[in-house]
């Protein structure tokens, strides 16, 4: 499988470059996948070998990996004006245009933009922002952020800090202030003979309790994924957004819908918050933001936020934040045009068009005896390996499930991601019809492989 050639890709990838979030015995085995270029929603690697890239290279490639007009927008504005900041008083006119666009597709009647290079970076602002408000408006005290089990929000210290996955412990996180509440993941979480309604109010009535013995004064937000990413594609269970929002209202609680996901199509509308019909203070955008073609984040304010942050940085006559590409001009064009190509070019309809044949692949392949639960919100989904179905009973660690399926489907020329005992899929939005049947049959292919061998 691996080429041992010293100078080899996989030899050359080792000696030099450190891998970020990756099963390092698998590397040991097979060696890193080096890749040269795509097409529509195909990567290809220096053996010339082509793989379907069944997640959107991280979630976010979703025009695909060679878009014309991503690439035309990019070069006119590197031709145009190739780089500036949005420090004192100056920024592009392209970031002019694109706060102006972010409003208008935004769910707020009116609100304001502030950019960053990822969506750590922005869960980050959104962070110090709170706190800046809160000490502004007398209430120094107000600055814990209460995420949920299984949320991902990024790897920075403070993002980091937010997501509340047990890996995060080896860096002594999280910080201080930094609460973790339920998973709202039914399936799993459900206790026997809990209907789903009832494990909603539970998980209501938990989040109201960790408020009361925190103090409520002393918590600044709440930040949830509409739909858990990271966390292995985890949809709220029924009502979720609806039970949680009026006691954070109750206590004078921030809910800020971590988008950078969900937004942009992803589950169907827009935004995330609108396929739960929920209307959060702000939302944090990236990775389709710029359909992958550029590292970019943002934090969206809804009028209410804006306001009082505008009213904040006036009594100190700034708000002392800010990236040295904030705002980067060449970054800016590219987000107007993946925004323009999502939501005009028929992307945006062909997710919601392909969302029932996407959701009968899954369900089919859950047929499985060692499938326990088929989950998905628009083109998002997660197939979660069992080894007995009926008890809900995982693998073992030893049998590396997942990560077997994804290799194996590799081996078939799927890209796929495991993830804990889950499979997880997000199809580019420009996927076919032609190219979800090959994603679906080129993962029974591997599942029936790795079932066969482990079982
Ligand atoms: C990927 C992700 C982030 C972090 O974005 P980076 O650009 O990797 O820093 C934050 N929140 C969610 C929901 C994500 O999926």
């Amino acid at each position: 499988m691996r080429d041992e050639n010293l100078n080899s890709w996989e030899a050359r990838a080792d000696a030099h470059s450190m891998y970020g979030f990756t099963d390092l015995p698998t590397i040991e085995n097979r060696g890193a996948t080096i890749l040269t270029h795509g097409d529509g929603p195909y990567v290809y690697d220096v053996h010339g070998k082509k793989y379907l890239d069944g997640n959107s290279g991280l979630w976010n490639m979703v025009a695909g990996f060679n878009h014309k007009g991503l690439a035309e927008a990019a070069k006119a504005q590197y031709d145009r004006f190739p780089g500036y900041h949005a420090f004192f008083g100056r920024m592009s006119d392209q970031t002019v245009i694109l706060s102006e666009k972010l409003i208008e597709v935004s769910p707020f009647e009116s609100g304001k933009v502030f950019y960053t290079n990822s969506g750590s970076e922005a869960n980050d602002t959104l962070v110090k922002m709170l706190w800046f408000m809160n000490k502004a408006e007398g209430n120094p005290q107000k600055r814990k952020i209460i995420t949920r089990i299984n949320g991902y929000h990024g790897v920075t210290a403070v993002s980091a800090s937010m997501t509340a996955k047990p890996y995060n412990e080896v860096f002594g996180l999280p910080l201080d202030g930094f609460i973790h509440t339920d998973c709202p993941h039914y399936w799993r979480f459900g206790q026997d003979g809990e209907s789903e309604s009832d494990f909603t109010l539970r998980l209501a009535r938990n989040l109201e309790a960790l408020i009361v013995s925190e103090g409520p004064e002393t918590i600044a937000a709440l930040v949830a994924e509409p739909v858990m990413g990271a966390g292995g594609v985890i949809p709220p269970s029924k009502g979720y957004f609806q039970a949680i929002h009026p006691i954070l209202k109750k206590y004078n609680i921030a809910l800020i819908a971590d988008e950078v996901i969900c937004g942009f199509g992803r589950t169907g509308p827009i935004w995330g918050c609108q396929a739960y019909d929920f209307m959060p203070d702000a939302i944090i955008s990236s990775k389709n933001l710029t359909a992958g073609y550029f590292p970019m984040g943002a934090v969206i304010l809804g009028p209410n936020l804006a306001n009082k942050i505008q009213m904040a940085a006036e009594s100190v006559e700034e708000f002392p934040h800010g990236f040295t590409a904030s705002g980067h001009p060449v970054g800016c064009a590219i987000a107007l045009k993946a925004i323009n190509v999502i939501l005009n070019e028929g992307l945006i309809e062909n997710v919601q068009a392909l969302t029932p044949k996407f959701e009968q692949g899954l369900a089919e392949l859950a047929k499985n005896p060692y499938i326990g639960e088929a989950r998905s919100k628009g083109l998002m989904g997660a197939l979660e390996a069992v080894m007995d179905k009926d008890t809900k009973t995982p693998f073992g660690p030893e049998a590396n499930v997942s990560e077997k399926i994804a290799n194996t489907c590799s081996d078939f020329g799927l890209i796929c991601r495991p993830l804990g005992q889950a499979i997880v899929l997000c199809p580019a939005f420009v996927m076919t019809e032609g190219q979800m049947n090959e994603m679906f049959e080129k993962l029974t292919q591997a599942l029936t492989k790795v079932f066969s061998e482990i079982t």
